[in-house]
């Protein structure tokens, strides 16, 4: 059986203790992954402190240079590590899967190699002229979730180690292998110390994020844990980038065509098995077209190939974990006894976690498959009559992530959009990031934002320096 390692200062490090890994399709063992001790995170920390001056020191040039051979590299070996995350994650290696995931890995590294943050001159009159430079913030602990573990993983380590700072990365335990192996990869090159890890489950999270040497914490996951973090930060003060996750709401306007939407609205709500934080988790419909949506959707759904994504023609694979696959099974099944209409679809294998693709219409604001975040392949239809209605159940719940609206006049469109609290709305899109465009959440779905210029900046300080004339 293959045991995987973590690495810390550029050198794969053999664990005490190990546990492992399956495969959510098939159940077959993939390997031992590391268990990291709170000792080991000492270690790892004190690594990328001791390798963080120097890095900081390499010029932008060189350092933007070393981030494109990053970006190299994961091209390089994305279809191996594609086929990890299939086997470990469980989305499939077509469509909207791991290869798909690949290139977002690929493309989220090479944005920011091309992107710089100059000095900027503040103020400047005939007394003073004061410049704001971005240094880096020091040693960033990155806490990765299981939906989309090497994508999200780098969306946090690429721009910390651009701007000159140094990573210990945890990888969730759900899906640690594919991550270490990435991470292996890259520091060939690296410059040892740059990007470091830690295995193991929420105890070696909150060892990280309570470190006294933490000078950033970058995190995505769930909103409990989230609030966990801030407390851990107390020890630390590090500033937080913080992305729980959300209940986006969509919304499709009177008078819209069904057929034209209802791909978009299909893969808003279903990419990775509904398991991803930007995901259509609440389908709003006027009255209007709510049957030619929720037919339009059927349809689609009924023709998706489900089983192990490793099978090329499979485009929807199993839940990654069990406690997803009760989670999702538990609010349809509540859902059912609340008397909607639960519509189930496609051949699910034996074996796995795979649940068939559910549409549930006839639902209504105060069910918990509406107000909880289901994270899975189970999407709620409500009917709604009057704009200001549906304005007011978008807006209800304090999750704020992303949201969408949907019509043929988009001009109208953007007059409902505005009215939404989210961190992005979509319009005839959801889910729809961008490398270059910044990408948070509102109200409980976290603070700060990832991508682009305004991504870099949250991985680094201001030091001004005033000149008197
Ligand atoms: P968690 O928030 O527990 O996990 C996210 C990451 O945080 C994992 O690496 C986890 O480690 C780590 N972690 C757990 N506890 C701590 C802690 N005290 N301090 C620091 N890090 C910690 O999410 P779950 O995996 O439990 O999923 C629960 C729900 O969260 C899902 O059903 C979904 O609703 C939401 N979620 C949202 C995501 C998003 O993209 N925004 C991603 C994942 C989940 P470990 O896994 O090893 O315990």
């Amino acid at each position: 059986m293959q045991t995987y390692s973590n690495m810390v200062s550029g050198k794969l490090v053999e664990a005490t203790d190990h546990q492992e890994i399956f495969n959510p399709a098939t159940g077959a063992s993939l390997g031992l992954a590391p268990l990291s001790q709170e000792s080991d995170v000492d270690v790892a920390v004190e690594a990328a402190r001791r390798a963080q001056g120097e890095w900081a020191r390499v010029s932008d040039q060189e350092r933007r240079a070393i981030v494109s051979r990053v970006a190299q590299v994961l091209e390089e070996n994305a279809e191996y590590l594609a086929e990890l995350i299939t086997r470990e994650q469980g989305k499939p290696l077509s469509g909207f899967g791991s290869r798909f995931e690949m290139q977002g890995c690929v493309a989220w590294t090479q944005v920011p190699a091309a992107l710089e943050l100059p000095p900027e001159v503040v103020h400047e009159d005939d007394t003073r002229k004061d410049v704001m430079h971005r240094v880096p913030l020091g040693v960033v602990a990155a806490i990765a979730p299981w939906n989309w573990p090497l994508m999200i993983a780098t969306w946090q380590i690429i721009p910390a180690i651009r701007m000159g700072n140094t990573v210990v990365l945890k990888p969730s335990e759900y899906t640690p292998i594919a991550t270490l192996e990435m991470v292996r990869l890259i520091n060939q090159v690296l410059p040892p110390g740059v990007l470091n890890t830690v295995s193991g489950d929420g105890r070696i999270g909150a060892a990280l994020t309570s470190h006294p040497d933490i000078d950033k914490i970058m995190f995505t996951g769930s909103e409990s844990t989230g609030r966990k973090i801030i407390g851990a930060s107390s020890s630390n003060l590090a500033p937080i980038t913080l992305e729980l996750g959300g209940n986006d709401a969509a919304v499709v306007l009177p008078g819209t065509d069904a057929g034209a939407i209802a791909e978009g609205l299909f893969w808003g709500a279903f990419l990775n098995m509904g398991q991803t934080c930007a995901c259509i988790k609440r389908l709003y419909v006027h009255d209007d077209v709510y049957d030619a949506v929720v037919s339009a959707l059927s349809e689609l759904a009924r023709k998706m190939p489900i089983g192990d994504g490793m099978n090329e023609s499979n485009l929807i694979g199993p839940l990654q974990n069990e406690m997803q696959f009760n989670k999702v099974k538990e609010l349809v099944a509540d859902a059912k006894e609340q008397g909607c209409n639960v519509m189930e679809f496609g051949q699910v294998p034996e074996g796995g976690y795979f649940l068939p693709l559910t549409l549930v219409s006839e639902a209504r604001d105060g069910l918990r498959l509406v107000d909880e975040e289901q994270f899975g392949p189970a999407l709620p239809i409500i009917r709604y009559h009057e704009l200001e209605e549906v304005i007011a159940s978008a807006n209800r719940l304090d999750a704020a992530l992303g949201a969408s609206v949907w019509a043929s006049d988009t001009d109208y469109a953007q007059t409902v959009a505005a009215q939404i609290e989210a961190g992005t709305v979509w319009i005839n899109q959801h889910g729809a990031i961008h490398p270059m465009v910044p990408f948070g959440g509102n109200k409980a779905s976290g603070y700060g934002v990832e991508f682009g210029v305004e991504g870099l900046k949250a991985v680094t300080q201001p030091r001004i320096i005033s000149l008197k004339k």
